[in-house]
């Protein structure tokens, strides 16, 4: 606004000190008329609706190559955690299921070396003949420990059945939360 009041105060001045007749023929400058109340003709252009539509269009166009890639990275991910998610049940499975060597006389099974453990272990040392891990022996003790209570909805890929988008639980949930997408309530579980 400062600007453009400094423009219009030189204008009259400058038309201030001219014969009227030049007064008369001298154009008005654009500036005069850019942030003031000037003639519609005399305002910057104002751009045409299809000037408008082609810019939404474009810029639609960008929206909508913006959500592919997001889509395609979702799908991906989706993809990375159902593989994390079988990681993760094998891991509890594994620290559920436990392994123990009684202690006694086992005999190597590639090179029939019989080897002597004074101390039940968890895991067999190499034999020191061959370097072998195969023994014939004691059975070993498999311990299973009870699993805690499952959840009401287990750990798993869920898809909401309105607008499909998907979430991942890596911990099973007794309530179901709202899709984050759609906020329905309509999460199943897909995997
Ligand atoms: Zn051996
Ligand atoms: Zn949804």
């Amino acid at each position: 606004m400062p600007n453009s009041r400094r423009k219009l105060g030189q204008y009259r001045r400058k038309s201030g000190s001219a014969k009227p007749w030049q007064r008369l023929t001298t154009p008005l400058s654009s500036d005069y008329y850019v942030g003031v109340n000037g003639p519609p003709s005399q305002r910057p252009p104002v751009p045409s609706a299809k000037d408008r539509a082609k810019q939404l269009a474009v810029q639609l166009r960008a929206a909508v190559a913006e959500a592919k890639a997001a889509e395609a990275r979702a799908r991906r991910l989706g993809e990375q955690v159902m593989q994390a998610l079988a990681e993760v049940r094998q891991e509890a499975e594994a620290v559920r299921t436990g392994v123990e060597y009684p202690s006694g006389r086992y005999e190597c099974a590639s090179c029939r070396q019989s080897v002597l453990f004074t101390h039940p272990s968890t895991e067999l040392s190499p034999c020191f003949n061959c370097g072998a891990r195969n023994y014939r022996g004691p059975k070993p003790k498999v311990t299973h420990i009870a699993p805690p209570t499952p959840s009401r909805y287990p750990s798993g890929m869920y898809e909401c059945t309105k607008c499909h988008i998907r979430a991942a639980f890596v911990e099973g949930v007794d309530v179901l939360p709202d899709c984050e997408f759609c906020g329905a309530k309509q999460l199943k579980q897909v995997g």
